[in-house]
């Protein structure tokens, strides 16, 4: 009996289905089809063996059973290519979810199959070559090679969707089968089609479904990668699921192989507990995903867990050492529309909590927070695509003077509904998500372009304020991309001064000072801004190349809390002058501020008693009124 290929073949789906459920799996779809994939491959191969049996034994076995199992036997192989279309499909997020789609194959199968059961089929057996044909067969060799051949024109078609390796496996894959069904085809003694299939999910299982790819190679548990696509596995599924995630510190001050020993510790721990799914985060931080079909249920065992946790870290790990933990605890996943969305909740509030908090719970609140600054995200995004980004100007009025020398370059940014949104409420969202150098940058060229289009040094401002946020200090290329917009705009360089804050965000004070140093060769100067807010004092100017201190506006008013408060700001103001330096009061208000300033020996005045900041257009009349230009 001509059934060696086949064997082998089911030797081969056995040994993988083995080593397929050795392991933990994650539940991933293509996981799951990988399995069925197995299971129907196996059965394929099982009905091919028999099928042969039953050509041979026909003479003596009933007409309706040997016509049965080779009937069934066609159904198994154009199930195994139809599967093998659905594992492609799987990876195209849209194609997964159309439903119209989904539909249609389903038919196209279902019809494949109806066919295979109703039609006729007749039987050949000479010597070694045995096989079936007629309009049963005929309809298998015309719907599997559809699947086949359309899983293959998927990956091209779709490709972009798709993962560059698993396309190329899953084309190899395809084309195994294709090259099975043609062998055997041309040379009907050759019964290849189980075993190629068998090939080919071997080749799938090596190089895409062995189930440690999913794996850290650290811990063993499921690894970062697999828990992005578990959540939006999940997401996607519109699950209900609950989180517990355990933040260890940042640097885990110890030798690497201990670090390691820790690390396992740690997982096997937290693999304990039954019912959650374990995952290694970034870093040294791990995830607890419940996400059993009883949703109240997981809620009671992971609040129970958490507690339990939380007790195990207040002990020793190794033997002696202690590791810093806070822990997130996301009772509904709901707070996020999707996986991103929701690792970044995480994030986010993994980062604002302090020495002194050690877990938070994340809901509803927590996730809209985070939506609202996504929105401000994109916001920004669309503003610097469609050129809706603004500067206003605030007038720097000189008291020796008595006009107005300056201006602050202020960012707006005009809302796609026509409404402006401040800085207060953008910049720290484009400093979180790295558009600060974008907006600052266009900022600057816009400033530089009022100042020489509109000739306002002809209308007396010598200079105007732009404003630096701490990220763009640190970056190494800032002195340059300035020195060539200034350049580009035709502006000299003392025509415009640079306001920075000192803050406890800055990480590279040198490269701070260095790209001052390079501006300020050039000829710009700087200015320390928001002075007096508990970010900026007076270490500060000690080593600092600036030449314009700024009182902030909270300073100003405090001048008028007490006397105390006066004695500090006078010693203060005699301070820096003393070092040579200018003084801008902002936030000035009323008359009674600015008298106090001018007292004081202040020299600008920048605030609302003279002018809010004003759109160019509005500020050149300004200019025209106030500082009597003909
Ligand atoms: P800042 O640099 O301290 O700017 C002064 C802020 O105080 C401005 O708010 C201004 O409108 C406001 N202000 C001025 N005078 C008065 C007053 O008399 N009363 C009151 N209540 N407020 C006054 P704005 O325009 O909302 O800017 C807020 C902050 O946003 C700025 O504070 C600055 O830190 C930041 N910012 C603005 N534009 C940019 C930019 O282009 N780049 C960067 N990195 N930050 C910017
Ligand atoms: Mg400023
Ligand atoms: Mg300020």
């Amino acid at each position: 009996m001509p059934v060696q290929i086949q064997t082998c073949g089911l030797v081969l789906d056995i040994l993988l289905i083995y080593f397929f459920l050795r392991h933990e799996t994650v539940g991933l779809f293509s996981e799951r089809i990988f399995r069925f994939a197995l299971v129907v491959n196996t059965v394929c191969v099982v009905l091919d063996i028999l099928s042969i049996f039953g050509i041979v034994l026909r003479e003596v076995l009933p007409a309706i059973v040997v016509a049965g199992v080779c009937k069934l036997y066609l159904v198994s192989l154009l199930a195994s290519a139809f599967i093998g279309f659905l594992y492609t499909a799987n990876d195209v997020q849209h194609l997964r979810e159309d439903e119209t789609f989904n539909r249609i194959i389903r038919i196209v199968f279902g019809l494949g199959v109806f066919f295979i059961l109703v039609l006729p089929i007749n039987f050949f057996h000479e010597g070694n070559v045995i096989y079936s044909y007629g309009m049963s067969t005929g309809v298998t060799y015309v719907f599997a090679p559809f699947f086949i051949l359309g899983a293959l024109v998927m990956t091209f078609s779709h490709g972009k969707y798709m993962n560059a390796n698993r396309r190329n496996i899953i084309r190899a894959w395809m084309a195994l089968e294709i090259l099975a069904a043609t062998l055997q085809y041309i040379f009907p003694q050759l019964l290849l089609v189980g075993f190629g299939s068998a090939i080919g999910l071997f080749v799938l299982y090596c190089e895409l479904e062995s189930p440690e790819v999913y794996l850290d190679r650290t811990t063993g548990i499921f690894s970062y990668d697999t828990l992005g696509l578990y959540l939006k596995q999940l997401f996607s599924e519109g699950r209900r699921f609950v989180g517990i995630m355990i933040c260890t510190e940042d640097e885990w001050k110890m030798e690497n192989e201990q670090e390691n020993r820790i690390l396992l510790e740690i997982s096997e721990y937290l693999h304990s507990f039954p019912g959650a799914k374990l995952f290694r985060c970034s870093g040294n931080d791990f995830m607890l995903v419940y996400d059993g079909e009883q949703y109240e249920k997981n809620q009671i065992e992971s609040a129970i867990n958490l507690d339990v946790i939380k007790a195990r870290f207040s002990e020793p790990f190794d033997g002696s050492m202690m590791i810093g933990a806070k822990f997130l605890y996301i009772p509904d996943a709901r707070i996020a529309t999707d996986c991103d969305e929701y690792l970044e909740i995480c994030r986010i509030n993994k980062d604002e909590m302090d020495r002194n908090e050690t877990s938070r719970l994340l809901d509803e609140q927590s996730g809209s927070h985070i939506r609202q600054q996504r929105q401000i995200k994109s916001e920004i995004v669309n503003a610097l695509a469609e050129n809706r980004l603004q500067v206003h100007f605030q007038p720097i009025y000189s008291i020796e003077e008595d006009r107005f020398v300056s201006a602050e370059a202020l960012a707006r940014i005009v809302s796609s509904e026509g409404k402006l949104i401040m800085p207060g409420l953008f910049i720290p969202v484009a400093e979180e998500y790295g558009l600060i150098d974008q907006i600052g940058e266009r900022v600057f060229e816009m400033t530089c372009r009022t100042f020489r289009e509109k000739a306002l040094k002809q209308m007396g401002i010598r200079y105007l304020e732009v404003n630096l946020s701490v990220a763009q200090c640190e970056n190494t290329r800032l002195s340059e991309i300035y020195h060539r917009i200034m350049e580009q705009e035709e502006v000299e360089p003392t025509s415009i001064n640079l306001e920075i804050t000192e803050s406890s965000t800055l990480h590279y004070r040198n490269i701070l000072l260095e790209n001052m140093n390079a501006l300020g060769r050039l000829g710009c100067s700087f200015s320390l801004d928001d002075f007096g807010t508990g970010e900026s004092n007076l270490n500060y100017i000690v080593d600092m190349p600036v030449q314009i201190v700024k009182f902030d506006r909270s300073m100003v008013q405090d001048y008028f809390v007490n006397e105390r408060a006066k004695t500090v700001m006078r010693a203060t103001v005699s301070m820096i002058k003393e070092i040579g330096l200018k003084i801008v009061a902002e936030g000035v208000e009323t008359k009674e501020q600015l008298d106090a300033m001018e007292e004081l020996g202040v020299d600008y005045i920048q605030g609302y008693y003279f002018s809010k900041p004003l759109a160019e257009k509005d500020f050149l009349n300004f200019l025209e009124v106030k500082n009597k230009v003909a």
